[in-house]
This record gives C-alpha cells, structure tokens and sequence, in this order.
C-alpha cells in the first residue's frame, strides 16, 4: 500500500516525528493513593530471575509486578462502576488504540492554582479556535504536571488531601455524553481532579467516561511537543483478559512537514 511506504519514508526523513508520551516505569515512578480505608494499587518491582551468573549464566530477565494503574497506563470501561459490564482491557477495539488527538493547554491556569478544573466552556473556547473535536479521538489535557516526577510533587497532598488539577464533573459528563471523543489523557497520576474524591459524582472523570465505554490515559508526558490538532497516538496496553487497565507504551506520530 503506497499510504503505508509513503509514512515509512515521513518517518525515516522526519517529515513525521515520533513523539513518546510514556513516563518510565521503575520503583520510583509515582502512583495514585487512594483515601486509607480503601485498597491501593501497587508500585512497579522488578525481580531479578537470572543476570548472567548462576542463575542463568548467558541470559538476564526479571519478573514484574505492578498496579494495571500504575505510570503511564490506559483505564478500560470495567475500570469502574458504571462500566462493569462494558470492555476489559483486551476487548478494546484495536481501532482505539490508534486515534487522533487535540491537546488543550491549561498550564497557565494550573500554575495559578493546582486544582483548576477544565470546564466545558474551556473546550468548547478549543473548539472555536482550532475546529471541531475529532471523532473517536483523543482530548489530552496539558497541565504541566509531568513536571513533577516525584510521588509528594505528584500527589501534591496537605492536611486538606491532594490537589492536582483535572475535569468539573459536568465537563467529564459532557466529554462523555455529548462530545465525539473517545476519551481524555491527562499528566497526572489518574484522569480525575487530586479533590474528585469529593466531588458529585465521586471521581466523575471514570464516572462518566467508563460509563460511556469510553476511556482514560494517565501519566502522560511530552504533552508540550504535541500541536492543538493533528497528532495521531498510539496507546498499546497489554492484552489482560478481565483486566481493568495496563501500563501502556502511548506514542504520537505529528506532522513536521
Ligand atoms: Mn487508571
């Protein structure tokens, strides 16, 4: 197929670029904390099975364990609640997992005050600006937030809990209900607000959009090398059957030419 050699050649020439959205996945990489009474997700551990020695004297692997929400990772409509009877992780339509993507800038507004909330009439001054949400595709929201690569920086927490920045409720209903999008990706370390926990509904980003059947990317990175419109991402989660979500390799082809 020509379309297929003509994007081999972008590629290579760097007409296209590859940009990867993805945080690195170690120990240190930070995850979501959850109010105390509840069940908490797991850092990323490596195990070392054999490194060239006894063990294994011509090979080195490790097992791993991890939260499928942990880093840079992709929510499944199961995922929540409203969803459960929607996809697992492995019943995503591939088509999903390679779709356009706009990227709404609200790092001005966040550096003022951690907790901003995008609001539908955030996206709906985008859409005047830059045209028409693209259908099934991708709303990533720009915070500057992956900036902070620290847990404490990440969660941003003091004696009133966490503060990082995300949706109103009614703009997760909207994005949801009435957009064409398929989903949002965000900075932080989930698709809601770090104060969703007491908005109405609880967490209203997964509320709303799982309940869609649609999805959620988190822990994005490289947000600032993406245009307003035109980028197409590649999210690849793992194939988990019955899984609620996977840490994810998500790249951006864009347009340099
Ligand atoms: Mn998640």
């Amino acid at each position: 197929m020509p379309v297929l050699s003509d994007l081999l050649a972008a590629l290579r020439s760097g007409a296209v670029e590859i940009v990867d959205l993805t945080a690195p996945l170690s120990a240190q990489t930070p995850i979501l904390e959850l109010p105390e009474q509840f069940g908490q997700t797991a850092r990323f551990e490596l195990e070392e099975i054999s490194r060239y020695d006894d063990r294994g004297p011509a090979w080195y692997w490790n097992n791993f364990r991890t939260g499928e929400h942990t880093g840079t990772h992709f929510d499944a409509p199961n995922h929540w609640v409203t969803g459960r009877e929607l996809a697992d992780i492995a019943s995503v339509p591939v088509g999903a997992l390679v779709a356009p993507a706009v990227v709404l800038d609200v790092v001005d507004q966040v550096a003022q005050n951690p907790d901003f909330l995008i609001e539908v009439e955030h996206i709906e001054a985008f859409v005047a600006e830059h045209g028409p949400l693209p259908d099934g595709g991708w709303l990533l929201c720009r915070t500057g937030w992956s900036a902070r690569t620290t847990q404490a920086e990440m969660i941003n927490r003091d004696d009133e809990g966490p503060h990082s920045p995300g949706l109103s409720a009614e703009a997760a209903r909207w994005v949801a209900e009435e957009s064409p999008l398929q989903g949002i990706g965000v900075e932080t370390v989930g698709t809601d607000a770090g104060a969703a926990g007491g908005f109405d509904p609880l967490f209203p980003c997964h509320h709303y959009l799982m309940g869609s059947g649609k999805y959620g990317l988190s822990q994005l990175r490289n947000l600032d090398r993406l245009p307003p419109t035109g980028a197409l991402v590649i999210a690849s989660p793992l194939k988990i059957e019955t899984g609620s979500g996977s840490p994810t390799r998500v790249l951006a082809l864009v347009d340099r030419s």
